[in-house]
């Protein structure tokens, strides 16, 4: 299970953070450790020193330009964020997060990751919601924010003590051996384009006056864990939709022409 835990950092500025991370991450039995847009040195003296024996991490880091090019590939995506945001989204405790992992990481083609945010401001609304849930370290409300480094150890622990006791865990979120893989992250970035566009084309919605519809609509999606099958059904649903409004607007154009 932990070996299909990848720990992703958004736009670090302290290279100490770097190897705090990769040092509490080796501690916990972890070693997938990805970079997004880093914005200080990453294979420098400063992060080496401080992953002490955990060098190894930082060097095999992959440095990524985006969050979703990070996530591509994932099918449990959670964000760790310090503050409660606007629009409530599925939140688990840390303790919530381990138990949540074994089932989720059951299916052959799993891979989770958990997105951590700068130091300085966190992560964006539109990153935390491209997760399946959030998970908040319960601190001091007048004092909230972890170190990053912190942060990390304290929710990688979790996840190997629910490692270390995962004998009888589920097959699967569902709890049931699933008939079907579980959908990507790429999978559900392209759904959701086609979906934004599809609605646009049919006039429910305006870009210019979103009123946060997909961020409503994803995470409806989001926390109903689509598998692959389902999908392409959904594809095959828009692309219905396409076909049809197509038709419809070559036959008003042809009406109108003649
Ligand atoms: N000042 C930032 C917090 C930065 S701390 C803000 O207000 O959002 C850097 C990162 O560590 C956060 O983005 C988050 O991923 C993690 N972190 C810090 N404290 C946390 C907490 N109490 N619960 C969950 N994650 C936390």
């Amino acid at each position: 299970m932990l070996d299909k835990l990848r720990i992703v950092l958004i736009g670090t500025s302290h290279p100490g953070n770097i190897g705090g991370t990769a040092r509490a991450m080796h501690n916990m039995g972890l070693a997938d450790l990805a970079l997004v847009a880093p914005r200080c040195e990453v294979y420098g003296s400063e992060s080496h020193a401080r992953a002490s024996g955990a060098d190894a991490l930082v060097s095999n880091a992959t440095v990524y330009a985006t969050l979703e090019e990070a996530v591509g590939d994932c099918t449990f995506v959670v964000g760790a964020s310090a503050r409660v945001r606007h629009l409530p989204w599925p939140m688990l405790t840390p303790r919530a997060l381990g138990e949540r992992l074994p089932g989720e990481c059951a299916p052959e083609a799993a891979q989770a990751a958990l997105v951590f945010g700068r130091e300085d401001s966190g992560m964006t609304n539109g990153e935390l919601q491209r997760c399946h849930a959030h998970v908040h370290i319960p601190t001091n409300p007048d004092f909230s924010s972890l170190n990053l480094a912190a942060a990390v150890q304290v929710l990688t622990y979790e996840c190997r003590l629910a490692a270390l006791g995962a004998d009888d865990a589920p097959e699967t979120p569902f709890g049931v051996e699933w008939d079907n893989p579980p959908a990507s992250h790429d999978d559900m970035e392209r759904f959701f384009d086609h979906l934004e566009q599809t609605l646009i084309d049919i006039d429910f919605h305006d870009p210019d006056n979103p009123r946060q519809l997909m961020a409503r609509l994803r995470r409806l999606f989001m926390r109903s864990h689509i598998d692959s099958m389902e999908m392409n059904i959904l594809r095959g649903i828009l692309g219905a939709v396409n076909k049809q409004s197509r038709a419809l607007a070559r036959q008003e154009s042809h009406d109108g022409n003649g």
